[in-house]
């Protein structure tokens, strides 16, 4: 075939700019990561090619004998990873892992209670614009107004009124730890399935540095590419076999067509690599960075959320700052660091606007970054909201980026 790389220079010199745009700038955005070489190896390769519609030795499509035994390593490594006794890895994101589950345990108009998404939720667990919010009455609940912790009396309290048929533990932006024991008593106690959604915290939970939802959820679903450091996926893992069979069928025929294969490869190399003795400790420093950067913040004077973290992200509350989410992210961006706007809790703001920037370590510390940096970043961060973005400050940020090599 055509070398399309040499004809499609337009594309290919925009990939370019973007590579530059990530090795020149610190990357905070909580939800990403640099996956390895071999997982860029396995997504690029020739099994894009092929169509699975179907799962290991039950397919719809001839040709399928080696695609089998990738995506059996990919399911057989996801079970290992996370001890679960069954593993979907057809998800294509996040977000159709969740449809796929809610499909699987939900009719149209049940109730299900969530976290309230301008407390730190996702979209997916009930917001009035996404699949959940629009074909499931949804009840979010909130986190404490002082200490910004998860209330379970408050949850329980609205399970015990609204009788969900579901809830959903997890979220993307809370900076604490979840007890997914505590949620499944509430569950227990008012007859709910309880879905443990760990998309953020995927790589935490997987070295035992996060409370372990496996044994306490009927149905765990993720994201593989925050601080699992796979490619941009999805994953549902159970320990309930019918439920795992009733939820294969959901995904495919009920939600996808063909597996992305390439993908699936991705994530057995993602999977594998978080089965070496090493990611643990790439976990542990994680959370050290997170850490030491949300303490960096509070000596200059900034309110973090909660008052700090316990795992790889933090979210800044501005309003003593008189700068807007927006406004904040957007300054930073002219200077090459990226972050995201974010609610904090009981937020005035409107979800576009916000009054918060949350802040995430996996992406540093992929590239090496050590705790004793992080006072750096914060400086950066709090010049570029306070003096405002320029040159000088960006090839500051430019140098620090340049020094830690990006795989
Ligand atoms: N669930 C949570 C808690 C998330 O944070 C996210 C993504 O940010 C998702 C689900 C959805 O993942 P995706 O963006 O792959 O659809």
């Amino acid at each position: 075939p055509p070398e399309t790389s040499a004809r499609d220079e337009l594309l290919f010199s925009l990939i370019a700019k973007e590579e530059a745009r990530q090795r020149e700038g610190l990357e905070l955005i909580a939800s990403e990561n640099f996956v390895s070489k071999a997982v860029r190896e396995a997504v690029g390769s020739v099994l894009t090619n092929k169509y699975a519609e179907g799962y290991p030795g039950k397919r719809y499509y001839g040709g399928c004998e080696v695609i089998d035994q990738v995506e059996q390593l990919a399911i057989d490594r996801a079970k290992q990873l996370f001890g679960a006794a069954w593993a979907n890895v057809q998800p294509h994101s996040g977000s159709s892992a969740n449809l796929a589950v809610y499909f699987a345990l939900l009719e149209k108009g049940d109730t299900v209670l969530g976290m309230a998404l301008d407390q730190g939720g996702h979209l997916t667990h009930g917001s009035p614009v996404n699949f959940s919010g629009l074909n499931y009455h949804v009840v979010g609940y909130p986190v404490d107004r002082q200490t910004e912790y998860l209330d379970y009396d408050v949850v329980r309290k609205l399970a015990l009124e609204h009788k969900p048929k579901l809830i959903i533990a997890g979220a993307s932006a809370y900076s604490r730890q979840i007890d997914f024991a505590k949620f499944r008593e509430i569950a227990d106690e008012v007859g709910a399935y309880l879905m443990a959604d760990i998309a953020h915290i995927a790589g935490l939970v997987a070295t035992k540095l996060h409370p372990d939802p496996m044994p306490y959820a009927h149905v765990v679903t993720s994201t593989t590419h925050k601080t699992l450091r796979g490619p941009r996926s999805g994953l549902i893992l159970s320990n309930d076999l019918e439920l795992g069979a009733k939820i294969d069928k959901m995904i495919f025929p009920g939600t996808q067509g063909g597996p992305l294969e390439h993908v699936i490869a991705g994530k057995a190399v993602a999977f594998w690599e978080a089965l070496q003795p090493g990611f643990r400790g790439y976990c542990e420093r994680i959370i050290e960075n997170a850490k030491a950067m949300s303490q960096a913040f509070v000596e200059r004077g900034y309110r973090v959320v909660s008052g700090g973290t316990d795992n790889h992200l933090f979210v800044i509350d501005l309003q003593n700052k008189g700068i807007k989410g927006n406004k904040a992210s957007a300054a930073l961006d002219k200077v090459n660091i990226t972050v995201s706007k974010s609610t904090v809790p009981y937020d005035p703001e409107k979800p576009w606007v916000t009054s918060g920037i949350r802040i995430g370590t996996p992406a540093i510390t992929t590239r090496a970054f050590t705790p004793e940096e992080m006072p750096i970043i914060a400086g950066m961060i709090d010049e570029a909201l306070t003096l405002g973005p320029n040159e000088e400050l960006r090839e500051r940020v430019r140098m620090l980026a340049l020094a830690h090599p990006m795989p």
